[in-house]
């Protein structure tokens, strides 16, 4: 079953004449690991939102076709909901992070889906561990450094336990370190704790080691989707 389907798909923004992407038929597997690549405006950042429903219900514009997440139309879905079904973490992070401290960011997203106190505490923990982030819940976050306010981004959407991870460009403001944490983290996260993954990134080599999937858009189109061989996962 897949997680992700989006069928017959086409979105024009706002007065667009053109669509920004067309022709899209893409099924995202559980399990699945993929990761989307292409030169600069070839639509990347439109069909991760396609995923997610952001477009068009916080752009606007209008789309033609369908996508489903979890079997459900996205149309069909409210955005809150859907983000217990698919997390989004944007490249532009620090705008998702909207709370004075570690704690109560990943509380935030608990408490306006009505987890109780204990539920709340006990969540925290469990994602805390997960990015590599415990002990620092008291923080600041303007305290952090930008890898750990993205991990603590990721430990936010993953608070509400979606079994998709939506990830646009999580790199470009990490160094090559940073940038190879950031995907033996995401690497676990598929492998270990089960989560579909979809990456976007323009550039591939730290990425494909982690990744079963490599889709390749240009001028907006599906261009390849193909396997990832294994030969090239070595981490
Ligand atoms: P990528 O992520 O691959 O760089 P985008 O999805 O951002 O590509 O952009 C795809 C196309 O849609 C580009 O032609 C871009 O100029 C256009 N586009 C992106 N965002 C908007 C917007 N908010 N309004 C109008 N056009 C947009
Ligand atoms: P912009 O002027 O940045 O294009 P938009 O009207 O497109 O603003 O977006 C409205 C708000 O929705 C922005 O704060 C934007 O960061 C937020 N947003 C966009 N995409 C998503 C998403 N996938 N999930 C959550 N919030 C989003």
């Amino acid at each position: 079953d897949a997680k992700i389907s989006i069928e017959h798909f086409n979105y024009y923004y706002t007065k667009a004449t053109t669509p920004a992407i067309k022709n899209i038929n893409l099924q995202v597997n559980e399990g699945d690991f993929l990761v989307v690549t292409g030169p600069a405006g070839c639509g990347k950042s439109t069909l991760c939102m396609a995923m997610t429903g952001a477009v068009p219900k916080f752009y606007g514009g209008r789309m033609e076709g369908m996508v489903f997440v979890n079997g459900k139309a996205t149309t069909q879905v409210e955005i809150p909901d859907l983000a217990t079904e698919i997390g989004v973490v944007m490249a532009d992070y620090d705008t998702q992070l909207v709370t004075m401290t570690v704690g109560e960011e990943v509380a935030f997203a608990m408490e306006n889906r009505g987890y109780s106190p204990e539920q709340i505490k006990e969540r925290s923990a469990a994602v805390f561990k997960q990015v590599g982030l415990e002990g620092m819940e008291e923080r600041k976050i303007t305290s952090l450094s930008g890898g750990q306010r993205q991990r603590l981004a990721i430990a936010s959407v993953l608070a509400t336990d979606p079994s998709i991870l939506v990830l646009d460009e999580p790199t470009s403001s990490l160094d090559p370190e940073g940038t190879a944490e950031l995907y033996k983290l995401v690497g676990t996260l598929n492998r270990e704790h089960g989560i579909t993954v979809v990456v976007i990134d323009h550039d591939l080599h730290a990425v494909l080691p982690y990744a079963n999937r490599l889709v390749l858009m240009v001028d907006g189109e599906i261009r390849s989707d193909a396997d990832v061989p294994t030969t090239l996962r070595y981490m």
